[in-house]
């Protein structure tokens, strides 16, 4: 097999739900966000073991993915839509029980004239200035929405991955005096805002990242193992190149490795002559530029040539990979391509 190998651990995303949950009160439900094909991980098996896990409620961004969810998971748990109600999402909604959070009065409308008497939420917008409605527009409508019964009040932070930020303390204050004293349940956190103040944790949290291994959750388990085959190797002499463009040069005798993954699977190319991968716990440089299905690695230091080489394993997180492209672990996760190999460990149980 010349493709990469995934392995992911549902075991540990299990294991990280449940330690997200025992941060907040028992009187806090701990949902799920499994939007992006549970951030590129796989909608099916992640959610499924979720639910075996004691998820009641699991948010996706839009109505497609909610029928994706549906279909794995059958009746039953609760599917809260981010995005809302959006034209041509009615029949979905309607016949898949999906739950959507109205983003604006234009959502209201199409929800209450289309399905009245059918279960939704209400996002609001406390200062990202992303979904959800203003205050202006909420103190418009709040009368009505509040006649049809909203199950829920969400709103998101902008900086919840920086306790210090005054963002968090400033949207929260907003939310409350958005909502307060309506009686309906609310909440603002995904998982950095479960690691803020447990004031934070209101009726229920929402945490993605956190599940599948990612910071601001410092404490998760690792979830995934990418293995990448190793194609060929061969030996350069001092001066020779590597790669397009040439970018990377020998000044010693060097043993490459050319291994199957390149930016086409997700590995991206802002990385080119600045990461490693890992041949077991011996970090191997990356030797010039990332082409779209292969990358060359230095492996000069290494006893024999490894039948494959690791890029994301417990030496190496989504994290640690993100630091060498300038970005953060969710667009590596959900950057992981369709070519690789998913094996799934573990039963979630
Ligand atoms: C993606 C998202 C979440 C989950 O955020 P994480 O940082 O991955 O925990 C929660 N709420 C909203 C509105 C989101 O868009």
């Amino acid at each position: 097999m010349s493709t990469g190998r995934l392995t992911i651990d549902l075991d540990a995303i299990a294991a990280n739900w449940r330690a997200l949950d025992a941060l907040t009160s028992a009187t806090v439900e701990t949902a799920a966000t499994v939007k992006a094909d549970a951030y590129g991980l796989g909608i099916g098996p992640v959610a499924r073991t979720l639910a075996n896990t004691g998820v009641r409620t699991f948010f996706v961004a839009v109505a497609e993915e909610g029928a994706a969810l549906r279909d794995a998971l059958g009746p039953g748990p609760e599917i809260l839509i981010y995005s809302g109600h959006m034209a041509g999402d009615t029949d979905m909604i309607a016949d898949l029980g999906l739950v959507p959070m109205l983003n604006s009065i234009e959502q209201m409308t199409r929800q209450f004239e289309a399905l009245p008497g059918a279960p939704f939420g209400i996002q609001l917008d406390t200062g990202m200035n992303r979904l959800g409605m203003e205050p202006a527009e909420w103190a418009a409508v709040r009368d009505i929405a509040m006649r049809m019964g909203p199950r829920l009040i969400i709103s998101h932070l902008a900086c919840a991955d920086d306790p210090e930020s005054q963002m968090n303390r400033q949207q929260f204050r907003t939310f409350r005096e958005m909502t307060e004293g309506l009686g309906v349940p609310r909440s603002i956190s995904a998982t950095g805002g479960i690691l803020l103040d447990p004031r934070f944790h209101m009726k229920m949290t929402r945490p993605g990242i956190g599940l599948y291994g990612g910071l601001p959750f410092d404490k998760a388990a690792s979830v995934v193992r990418l293995s990448l085959p190793v194609v060929q190797t061969r030996d350069l002499e001092p001066g020779e190149a590597v790669g397009y463009g040439a970018s990377w040069r020998a000044d010693a005798p060097t043993r490459i490795a050319t291994v199957s993954a390149g930016y086409a699977d997700g590995i991206l190319r802002a990385i080119s002559n600045n990461a490693v991968l890992f041949h077991r716990d011996t970090p191997c440089p990356l030797a010039g530029r990332v082409s779209m299905d292969l990358i060359t690695v230095d492996i000069t230091h290494l006893e024999g040539d490894p039948k494959s080489l690791d890029i994301l394993s417990p030496f190496q997180s989504v994290d640690d990979l993100a630091d060498c492209a300038g970005t953060i672990g969710y667009e590596i996760l959900t950057s992981l391509g369709p070519r690789y190999h998913r094996r799934y460990s573990g039963t979630g149980e």
